[in-house]
């Protein structure tokens, strides 16, 4: 009798290496894998097209990834993940399988899926088995010296460094090949409408492959350089890694061990390029940490109870001019166009664009996080959720309310040559750089470019008195 065969469930992690549920499943038998897709869910999340084109290209490359291992990849259409244990008992019950391995996600929806599923199958009788995958530290397992969640990232992030093992880090063995089974694959289904088109095939070629040729030429082209370059946008001075992160193409450990091999063994020390960026990922982490310990936030709940009665602006103009990149900042607007143009946006630019909206036009945080996942390629809940709430000052970490950029210093200390600002918002290309910071008015008319939408010195007063009239 052949062994019945291991189903792995494949969420975010598209990759066959390092890849902790695929590799326990191939220790015990031959692996089934399977995806569903849900894209009912997805929309309902706010993931659009970029993220969902990246998505299923993704799965197409995991889909030639497995089969030169012999590993099936069955794909489903479900539309909401409600219906994932029912999808996944008559599955496991059609090829026999009795047990199933998956990594875990963090978020409420997904934990709560998890779940269902776990309970689904084990009335069945199949064994489920959750790997903690995509963070060296099982939330729940860094707790501060009273036994509670971190809910500081300087801590969080020396927590991390002491207790981390070697063992966290090591990388999980890809299967051998294994013998063909008599299971086909499946297609993709049919690609969803969806209301915009992606943008972003070429810039973003998915799979495991592209993932681990970006981390080479980073490491060896940007790495050592990435503290001095990576604030500023008009610079290639970051791994744009983060679509191959967020659906796992890459793992956290590849990255990690490439910069032990790189800085003699050290994460922390050492070339400080090289720790800047590990610093980043360890953010990445915190930031699951905090959805997994506070599921509040997952509702969209400030992070900071007091700051839910802020009293935030209804003003759609306002936001459309912030959604189209007219609001009269030109590093503001080169940023959404980027945002708009690119399906990601520079890291100095997210924090910019998200305080701006959320201070200057006091406008809900919540519908720049919604609009952000709408557009971003590398939408990922808990880093954009995080990086939303720290802008808004609503959050772990959160800038102070009173500390509200400036984006015309931002963008003369970021952008010095306004050379960004020149290839984003080419109505300004013809403007002397110096200018282009702040065009005066007659440039601005001359170019048909806006005249701001809001005056920087006001408009961070009525943010000021609208967070000092908090209660704490
Ligand atoms: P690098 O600088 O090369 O960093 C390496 C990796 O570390 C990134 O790929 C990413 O996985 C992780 N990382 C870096 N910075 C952060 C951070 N602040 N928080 C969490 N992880 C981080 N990142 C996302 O991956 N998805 C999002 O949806 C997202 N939304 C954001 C929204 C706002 C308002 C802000 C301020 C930040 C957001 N970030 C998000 C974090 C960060 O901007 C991006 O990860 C980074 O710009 C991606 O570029 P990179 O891959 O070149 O990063």
């Amino acid at each position: 009798m052949p062994a019945p065969p291991v189903l792995v469930w494949f969420r975010n992690d598209l990759r066959i290496h390092d890849h902790r549920a695929l590799a326990a499943a191939a220790r015990q038998g031959p692996v089934v894998g399977v995806f569903l897709h849900c894209p009912e869910q997805w929309r309902a999340h706010d993931h659009g097209a970029n993220r969902l084109d990246f998505l299923r290209r993704g799965v197409s490359a995991l889909a030639d990834d497995l089969a030169g291992l012999n590993i099936p990849l069955l794909q489903r259409d479900i539309g909401d993940f409600a219906a994932a244990p029912e999808a996944l008992g008559a599955i496991a019950e059609a090829l026999g399988a009795r047990r199933l391995h998956f990594n875990h996600d963090y978020p409420l929806d997904e934990a709560r899926r998890d779940h269902a599923v776990t309970r689904a199958l084990e009335a069945r009788g199949i064994r489920v088995s959750g790997h903690h995958d995509g963070v060296a530290f099982a939330p729940g397992e860094l707790l501060t010296g009273q036994g509670e969640p971190y809910r500081v990232f300087t801590p969080f992030s020396r927590a991390w460094h002491r207790h981390l093992e070697a063992e966290r880090l090591a990388l999980s063995p890809t299967p051998a090949v294994q013998a063909p089974l008599a299971i086909d694959g499946e297609p993709l289904p049919p690609r969803p409408a969806m209301p915009d088109e992606a943008v972003v095939a070429s810039r973003w070629p998915a799979g495991s492959r592209a993932a681990e040729e970006r981390l080479s030429r980073f490491l060896r082209y940007r790495g050592r350089h990435y503290q001095a370059q990576r604030d500023f946008p008009a610079v290639a001075g970051t791994s744009e890694l983060s679509p191959y992160l967020a659906l796992g193409m890459l793992s956290h450990r590849q990255c990690l061990q490439a910069v032990l091999t790189e800085n003699h063994g050290r994460l922390a020390e050492g070339d400080t390029g090289l720790a800047a960026w590990v610093n980043e990922l360890v953010w990445r982490e915190f930031y699951r940490h905090i959805v997994a310990a506070f599921p509040a936030v997952c509702r969209h709940r400030a992070f900071q109870p007091h700051t839910e009665a802020l009293a935030w602006r209804d003003d759609e103009a306002a936001f459309r001019a912030w959604c189209e990149g007219r609001t009269g900042y030109p590093i503001v607007d080169a940023a959404m166009r980027q945002l708009v143009s690119s399906g990601w946006m520079h890291n100095r630019l997210r924090m910019i664009s998200a305080m701006f909206l959320s201070k200057h036009l006091l406008i809900d945080w919540r519908r720049g996080e919604a609009f952000f996942m709408r557009h971003l390629v590398d939408g990922d809940f808990c880093a954009n959720n995080g990086g939303w709430q720290w802008a808004a000052s609503t959050g772990t970490d959160a800038a102070p309310y009173f500390r509200i950029f400036n984006p015309t210093t931002q963008s003369r200390r970021f952008d010095p040559d306004a050379r960004f600002i020149a290839d984003l918002v080419p109505e300004l290309s013809e403007v002397a750089s110096k200018q282009r910071h702040d065009p005066p008015e007659a440039e601005r008319r001359a170019h048909g470019y806006p005249t701001p939408i809001v005056e920087h010195k006001a408009a961070r007063q009525r943010a000021l008195d609208a967070f000092s009239a908090l209660e704490r």
